[in-house]
């Protein structure tokens, strides 16, 4: 079960603009300027409590115009396999043509749920020229203006009603995702680790569709792994290759408590390693990172730290995470790789009592508390872990609204040094008692 919204429609309708506005808008274009998010067209979006993830189909395509029109009705065919819900965006200002036409009538045969979402409407008078679109026989039109937003609430309300808290837990055993860019050594991982069994695997009743699951039990590991190499779509157009990995690992992403994320260690870790980082960090997964093909790096004492620094200074504020060196080659640390992400696991699922919390907390807490604000002293009473998927703390205080983001990460330090949540994201939540 995933939360996957696509939107798609041909250039310069706006698929864009709304993608930035479901996602975190104003971080999109602080990320610009670093240059990150050139190539980030997918992300976390929120409404009313429900999480899912957004995906800009247009971003994966460049070229020629009858290559990006080829591209986009692959596009279009992959969004009704792989999303979740479909945004058909059209432009009132444009009005209908030959491509949204085409466009349509592959929508009208997916099974998911279509909305046509009529962009540009940026005034009143606009409502009356967008009715055109219900000649596309796809229902309802959603009249939005991605531009200041209007209409965006009334479609969100609808499209959240497909989605359901994302459940990781059907299955009891612990699911890892193994997940990084082409060529990383991530099919040979899978192979190292269960021999020639990956080609009777079949794929589990029900999940077929999304991503193959391969259980796997040796050694004194029982776990799920979610393969998402193994499962490759001849794509007729190049960028889509890519367009159809990111589908594909968001879903692998979603569906797994730990996420182990493979890079190559001649390339190092690069913007869509970092995007996938955060993408899973967001998501509350465990995360190891497994940097491969270690046999091709001239080492000295040196190298292994010089590395993890590097890679940590990259996915900061997040830094407490294990990495491990491999080469699946010469099956070295392969099993290493495993264990860690078991522990990252056990460090997701744990429960800090509550009585060890405060013992330890608060004596901390004590020798340096919160700053006053306005002469008002702030004064944490006690601590407990909330339940849920990830570990959650709530820490009871007199003025909650008072603590800052310094003392929040002090506090994060504090449980991460004492109670070890490598690899694991944690939240912090201040209540008045
Ligand atoms: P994409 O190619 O479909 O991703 O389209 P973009 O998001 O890049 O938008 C194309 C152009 O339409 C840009 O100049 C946007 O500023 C403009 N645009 C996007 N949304 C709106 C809107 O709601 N109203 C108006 N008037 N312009 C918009
Ligand atoms: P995937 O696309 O991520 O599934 O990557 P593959 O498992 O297909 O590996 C891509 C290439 O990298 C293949 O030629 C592998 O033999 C090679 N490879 C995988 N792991 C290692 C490693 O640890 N060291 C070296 N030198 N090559 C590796």
């Amino acid at each position: 079960m995933s939360n996957i919204i696509a939107i798609v429609g041909r250039p310069n309708v706006g698929k864009s603009t709304l993608y930035n506005r479901l996602t975190e808008s104003r971080k999109a274009i602080v990320d610009d300027f670093s240059g990150v998010t050139r190539d980030r067209h997918y992300g976390q979006g929120e409404w009313i409590g429900k999480t899912f993830t957004v995906i800009d189909t247009g971003g994966y395509v460049h070229g020629s115009d009858d290559i990006f029109e080829a591209a986009i009705r692959e596009q279009v065919l992959i969004a009704i396999e792989e999303a979740s819900v479909i945004l058909f965006m059209v432009d009132v200002t444009v009005g209908i043509t030959d491509l949204d036409d085409e466009i349509a009538d592959l929508l009208r045969r997916s099974k998911k749920p279509v909305y046509v979402v009529v962009n540009k409407v940026d005034h009143h008078q606009l409502h009356h020229d967008a009715t055109v679109f219900y000649s596309f026989g796809l229902g309802e039109i959603y009249n939005i203006s991605s531009m200041t937003g209007s209409g965006t609430g009334e479609l969100l309300d609808d499209v959240v009603q497909h989605f359901q808290e994302i459940e990781e837990t059907d299955s009891l055993l612990p699911k890892y995702a193994i997940i990084g860019r082409p060529n990383v050594g991530k099919s040979s991982l899978i192979n190292a680790l269960i021999g020639n069994e990956r080609n009777i695997v079949t794929p589990i009743a029900g999940t077929t569709r999304d991503a193959i699951q391969i259980h796997y039990n040796q050694y004194g590991h029982e776990f799920m792994l979610i393969d998402t190499a193994g499962l490759r779509r001849k794509t007729k157009v190049k960028e889509n290759i890519e367009f159809y990995s990111v589908m594909r690992t968001i879903k692998a992403l979603e569906e797994a408590d730990v996420v182990i994320l493979m890079i190559d260690a001649m390339e190092g870790i690069e913007a869509q390693d970092i995007n996938i980082f955060h993408l899973a960090e967001k998501n509350k997964k465990g995360v190891v990172v497994v940097v491969n093909k270690w046999d091709l790096i001239e080492k000295n004492n040196k190298t292994t730290k010089l590395f993890e620094e590097q890679i940590r200074e990259k996915t900061a504020p997040f830094t407490d995470y294990p990495i491990v060196f491999t080469s699946v080659l010469e099956k070295q640390r392969i099993l290493k790789a495993i264990e860690v992400a078991a522990k990252v696991y056990t460090n997701k699922s744990k429960k800090i009592p509550t009585s060890k919390l405060n013992e330890i907390l608060l004596p901390i807490i004590e020798n340096y508390p919160p700053p006053a604000i306005k002469g008002k002293y702030i004064k944490i009473k006690y601590i407990t872990q909330i339940v849920g998927k990830s570990p959650m703390f709530a820490f009871f205080c007199n003025l909650p609204q008072y603590i800052k983001d310094p003392y929040k990460r002090f506090l994060e330090n504090q449980l991460r040094e004492n109670f070890d949540f490598d690899g694991v994201p944690i939240q912090l939540f201040f209540r008045q008692k």
